[in-house]
């Protein structure tokens, strides 16, 4: 290994930034401790959370990277084989699959001088300029406690199909789009299925009229975003009707102020009986659960669809908080630690890759750039501009929102700021 540039994963997010480094000429070295690229979406990588229903949740059109759109025989919402597949053909057509050394993991990231120097699972190591960290944020399990319980609890990290519900009285436990998609799951094969939620949320239907909603949605998207939601939340109310007939809480804050759950399935199930919506967990003494509003309920199996810490193991000392990296630039830029950046490290309301895109050209058009007046301008910024990326929204207070941006704010804060130092932020598609 030789390069100035080390890129640490080959999940999207590594796949984007390496496509952006290599349109710019950028000599770089790329690992990963898979098998193969595609990050969580390879359901048979050791420790994904990736689940055999799992399909994506923003709609293809809107998915893809730039210059590659998702194939138009994909369905609206693709399955993750498809997923991971278009991932392949990206990393193919864009010639960045052959450069990556597959089954190499880093171990650990230390500062030398000026240097990174990074440890390899096989005891080498090697000196980087700069380090791009794309190593995800859904493979450390946020797992409460459920004291006293007696049956299984685990964490979805672990689930993969319905088949191991079969027969058992489960509980999955979250609001998620995850925990929605696997008590479906639960719908269908367990002997009885709850869904536990502590709070209400808004559920967004995956089709209006036919059409997927985030299209729908996005032709609003040239309204400032409190008057969007101002217009869509009656809507949203309208198109999917009372939830506590459901059983379910209502939400106590506003559209958008949570990570959208799109599903329109479990709302199905919850009034066709096959799934019990329970409030949040108050205790639990055997296999008997009691929730916050007295109700009790027997199960075998609690699932804990809780969410995952944005932990990076190798290196969390650079990173500071492991909920959620904090004192990034743009989510990219570690304003702490030159040299240090990420790609991916970004919950947002949208299709993430497009994001991932735009840090990726913006942190290449920074590492290419050779005029150093402009590169100090851009350090600059990396210490002091902290444009506010909600877009007038007040995102919930919960860790999961720590660091959450308006995709629409995102993209236009990103684009401004390419503008301004003359890097184009989207492929020139170089293939
Ligand atoms: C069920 C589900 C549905 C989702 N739906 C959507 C959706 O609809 N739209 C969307 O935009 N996003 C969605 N996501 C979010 C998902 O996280 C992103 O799509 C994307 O996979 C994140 O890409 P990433 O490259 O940042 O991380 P990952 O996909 O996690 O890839 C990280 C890579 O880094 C590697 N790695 C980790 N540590 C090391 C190390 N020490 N050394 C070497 N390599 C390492 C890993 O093996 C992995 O390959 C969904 C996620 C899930 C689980």
């Amino acid at each position: 290994m030789s390069a100035q540039i080390l890129v640490i994963g080959a999940g999207p997010a590594g796949l984007a930034i390496a496509r952006a480094l290599r349109e710019k000429g950028l000599d770089y070295d790329h690992v990963e401790r898979n098998v193969g690229p595609g990050g969580v979406w390879d359901i048979d990588a050791p420790g994904t959370p990736m689940y055999e229903s799992a399909h994506f949740i923003s709609s293809r059109t809107v998915s893809g990277f730039s210059g590659f759109p998702m194939p138009s025989h994909f369905p609206d919402y693709p399955n993750h084989r498809q997923v991971l597949s278009y991932l392949t053909d990206f990393a193919v057509a864009h010639r960045i699959l052959a450069p990556i050394r597959f089954n190499t993991a880093v171990t650990d990231l230390d500062r030398s001088g000026d240097e990174w120097e990074v440890t390899f699972d096989d005891a080498s190591t090697a000196r980087y300029a700069s380090v791009i960290v794309c190593t995800g944020s859904q493979w450390t399990p946020n797992a409460p406690a459920v004291d006293g319980f007696t049956g299984e609890v685990r964490h979805s990290v672990t689930y993969r199909s319905s088949d191991e519900f079969v027969g058992k009285r489960v509980l999955v436990v979250g609001g998620g789009n995850s925990a929605c998609d696997i008590a479906c799951d639960a719908a269908t094969s367990a002997r009885e299925a709850s869904i536990s939620m502590r709070r209400g949320y808004w559920f967004i239907p995956k089709h209006v009229f036919g059409v997927p909603s985030d299209i729908v949605g996005g032709a609003g998207s040239f309204l400032p975003k409190r008057l969007e939601r101002a217009v869509l939340q009656p809507v949203v109310r309208l198109l999917v009707g009372d939830l506590t007939k459901a059983g379910l809480q209502k939400p106590t804050h506003k559209l958008f102020e949570t990570h959208p759950v799109m599903n329109d399935q479990l709302l199905h199930h919850l009034r066709h009986g096959d799934v019990t919506a329970r409030v949040g967990i108050a205790s639990a003494s055997g296999s008997t659960v009691t929730f916050t509003d007295g109700s009790a309920a027997d199960f075998d199996l609690i699932l804990l669809a809780t969410g995952y810490r944005h932990a990076v193991p190798f290196a969390q000392r650079w990173f500071g908080d492991q909920q959620h990296p904090d004192d990034l630039y743009l989510n990219a830029f570690s304003r702490r630690h030159r040299g240090l950046y990420t790609v991916g490290f970004i919950e947002t309301n949208s299709g993430a890759y497009r994001l991932f895109d735009l840090q990726s050209h913006l942190l290449a058009g920074y590492l290419a750039e050779r005029d150093p007046v402009k590169r100090r301008d851009f350090e600059d910024l990396i210490a002091d501009d902290r444009a506010p990326l909600n877009n007038g929204l007040r995102f919930d207070r919960s860790p999961r929102h720590k660091g959450y941006v308006d995709s629409d704010a995102f993209v236009a804060h990103l684009v401004k700021v390419g503008a301004v130092f003359g890097w184009p932020l989207t492929s020139g598609d170089g293939r």
